[in-house]
């Protein structure tokens, strides 16, 4: 997962597992890269992940910043006692009165909604914490350079419980997701070595 900076360490606190942000993310991408990343710790870099952890570090290279009439700070840990989940994002915009999430990824918005969703829990930690409500963030793709809206709709935010709640019954030992190949998603995955999911396909699928 690119640019993270989150490790897949959790935290063990009042809930029993605090589950990182970026998670969510990976599992939406592919329950079973979340579950090789996060469960099991297994982290390899490949280059897409190291350009984007190249371009976070230009993001992050202010703590604080004045950006046309917003004003930015980068890298704000959050946490959730409601959800169980902790972690950072990237930058957090004050805009007129509006406060909100804008996460940064590498590339271009994809066909999965692991960044809406995401977003949409960076959303929520940061209302939860600051006791605001809190209906919009963004994401802003480096490769198109463009800056998506993500509005926090009742659709979105039950997702993202739902994917909060699914990633969490893996951690506890629901069943191993199955791998499977799919053209634009596993070619640049940092897992693709060992996941190997066509080699697990012809497997499964016996002699
Ligand atoms: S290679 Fe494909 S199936 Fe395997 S973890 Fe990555 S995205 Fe998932």
């Amino acid at each position: 997962m690119a640019g993270s900076g989150e490790t897949s360490n959790i935290m063990d606190e009042g809930y029993d597992l605090y589950i990182p942000l970026s998670a969510l993310n990976a599992y939406l991408y592919c329950p079973y890269r979340a579950y090789v990343e996060y469960v099991l710790g297994e982290w390899e870099d490949n280059v897409f992940t190291i350009e984007g952890e190249i371009e976070h570090e230009t993001v992050h290279s202010e703590k604080e910043r004045v950006v046309d009439d917003s004003f930015q700070t980068t890298r704000v840990f959050v946490k959730s006692e409601a959800l169980g989940l902790v972690g950072q994002i990237d930058v957090v915009e004050e805009r007129a009165a509006e406060i909100y999430p804008v996460e940064y990824k590498k590339g271009r918005q994809g066909r999965w909604l692991n960044d809406q969703v995401q977003v949409c829990a960076q959303g929520l930690c940061l209302a939860e914490q600051l006791g605001r409500e809190i209906s919009r963030g963004y994401v802003w793709y480096m490769g198109s350079r463009r800056r998506r809206e993500v509005k926090f709709t009742p659709e979105l935010m039950a997702a993202t419980e739902k994917a909060c709640r699914d990633l969490r019954a893996l951690y506890e030992g629901a069943p191993v997701p199955v791998p499977a190949y799919r053209k634009g998603r596993c070619d640049p995955c940092s897992v693709l070595s060992f996941c190997l999911p066509r080699e697990t396909a012809i497997l499964r699928a016996g002699p």
